[in-house]
């Protein structure tokens, strides 16, 4: 009995201790101003390693170059034989063993739990103290959890945050996938820890290019390949401009028949490697399945996976696409009239990922802008909404782009959503960054209408990296008219130089 209250007695003392170590370090409030901000990151944003913390820590997901030459130098002596025997079955095996091999470590088994347990993000950034003006912690996961998991994840994150800022809100960035992540924390866990969010690029929506894989449409069309390779040849100056309208002209009569080639190669080996390796390679993985688009959802679970032996992962991956994607208008109503401010920033004026029958959609180059704006009315890449077209929705306000490519009156709001001409996804400038701590700092809620320097249309100045209203005059970020008499000063001078 007397042992009983010995230990009784110490755990009282030890629990009141642990109790006034954590009072200590509870910040008293803090009114510096300055909103701590937790960057919500993406897809793959921090590198996953098997025997994780060890000395045989090695990186797990298998994109890096080197297994890739690895695969390919074993892959060449069955390339061989498939073009004396044409035996494709014999060579998609073959090739999807490889594949299996080379992403083993990310895989997930048939729940959707990890194939390898010892693989764990690279690093984790710890939540700080410090915050600074323009100043973000980021927030690190491992992509291929359940989303919800994730999302409790970015709550302890949230309230470790709070804690050592003295802070009662944070604001968030939400990037890409972190904006899936995101809407299921809003969801879950409520609004009163958030001031701001802000979506960037966000996969809140879903992605074509994902869908089409999950549904089976590896198709490919030689003038997606060529416009999105051709996304890279950026900017405006004399020499660009000349070599991209080289570029188009000769790269579509290359590509068509590569394309074609491709597209016979592909066909003839897509179903065995769909039942090898693509299904319970990226089929398995919960995470990946935010990426699929609302409308295809219960297709792809048709395609991709069994009812009966995915089972469980079947029920998490519900749980996100019927509780929050589906809801997720519903659900940033909900944290708006709840005193969250929301600001929708969507990327436009690139092709999209050439694969699938939506592969002519305007892009930031990985995410459709129809999706990362939930609903604008978008022109197929390098095309006009056409003359003379009218807006769909009258509200009283212009939701048309200058250029006649966006029409934003679809959008699910038309009001806090900014769209910028020529960013790519995520690659972010000053310009970019500017903005977006604009939007956190500036206290309530902001609109496309309370900057003047930030309309609903702004362009991204691919020479000073600054984010400028969206005119007649700069619209034209991607031109292809060649300035002949410019171009051939430019060659004296160089020749002359030299
Ligand atoms: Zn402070
Ligand atoms: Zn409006």
């Amino acid at each position: 009995m007397k042992k009983l209250l010995a230990v009784f007695l110490s755990v009282v003392i030890a629990f009141s201790l642990s109790v006034s170590i954590f009072a200590q370090a509870e910040k008293e409030e803090c009114d510096c101003g300055n909103i701590p901000v937790i960057f919500v990151s993406g897809f793959a944003y921090t590198e996953l390693v098997a025997n994780a913390g060890t000395e045989d820590e090695y990186g797990a997901f298998g994109v890096e170059s080197e297994a890739i030459t690895d695969m390919v130098k074993k892959l060449i002596l069955p390339l061989f034989e498939l073009v004396f025997t044409g035996n494709y079955d014999k060579f998609a095996h073959k090739l999807s063993a490889e594949v299996n091999d080379l992403f083993y470590d990310t895989s997930c088994d048939e729940n959707g739990n990890p194939n390898n347990p010892t693989v764990d993000i690279e690093f984790f950034e710890y939540p700080s103290q410090y915050h600074f003006r323009n100043r973000k912690s980021t927030f690190r996961y491992d992509w291929r959890k359940d989303v919800f998991d994730i999302a409790a994840e970015l709550n302890d994150y949230i309230e470790e945050t709070k804690r050592l800022t003295g802070h009662s809100k944070v604001a968030l960035r939400a990037e890409s996938m972190g904006g899936a992540v995101t809407m299921a924390y809003l969801h879950t866990y409520g609004y009163d820890s958030v001031e701001t969010v802000v979506m960037q690029s966000s996969a809140f929506d879903g992605i074509e290019m994902m869908t089409s894989l999950f549904v089976g449409d590896l198709s490919l069309n030689a003038k997606s390949v060529m416009n999105y390779v051709g996304n890279f040849l950026e900017g405006n100056s004399t020499e660009m401009v000349f070599y991209r309208a080289l570029y188009n002209t000769l790269s579509i009569l290359a590509y068509t028949p590569v394309v074609k080639l491709i597209g016979g190669f592909i066909g003839n080996i897509e179903d065995v490697v769909y039942e090898d390796c693509i299904k319970s390679l990226f089929g398995y993985i919960p995470g990946i399945w935010v990426f699929v688009a609302e409308d295809a959802y219960e297709e792809a679970k048709e395609f991709m996976l069994d009812e009966e032996v995915n089972k469980e992962l079947i029920k998490k991956i519900d749980r996100y696409h019927y509780e929050v994607m589906n809801r997720k208008e519903d659900i940033i109503e909900d944290a708006m009239a709840n005193g969250v401010n929301f600001a929708i920033i969507s990327n436009y004026g690139k092709a999209a990922v050439p694969l699938g029958e939506e592969s002519s959609n305007q892009s930031d180059f990985l995410i459709d802008t129809k999706h990362t704006s939930l609903g604008a009315t978008c022109a197929p890449y390098g095309e006009t909404l056409g003359e003379g077209y009218v807006q769909k929705i009258d509200d009283g306000h212009n939701h048309l782009s200058p250029d006649n490519v966006i029409d934003a009156s679809t959008c699910a709001f038309p009001e806090i959503t900014w769209f910028i001409k020529d960013m790519m996804h995520t690659w972010y400038t000053d310009g970019y960054n500017e903005f977006v701590y604009t939007l956190i700092y500036t206290p309530g809620q902001e609109t496309i209408h309370t900057y003047d320097e930030y309309p609903q249309f702004l362009c991204n100045n691919q020479e000073t990296e600054a984010l400028e209203p969206l005119t007649a005059e700069n619209m034209n970020t991607q031109s292809t008219d060649v300035d002949y008499i410019a171009l051939i000063k430019l060659l004296i001078t160089k020749a002359e130089e030299a």
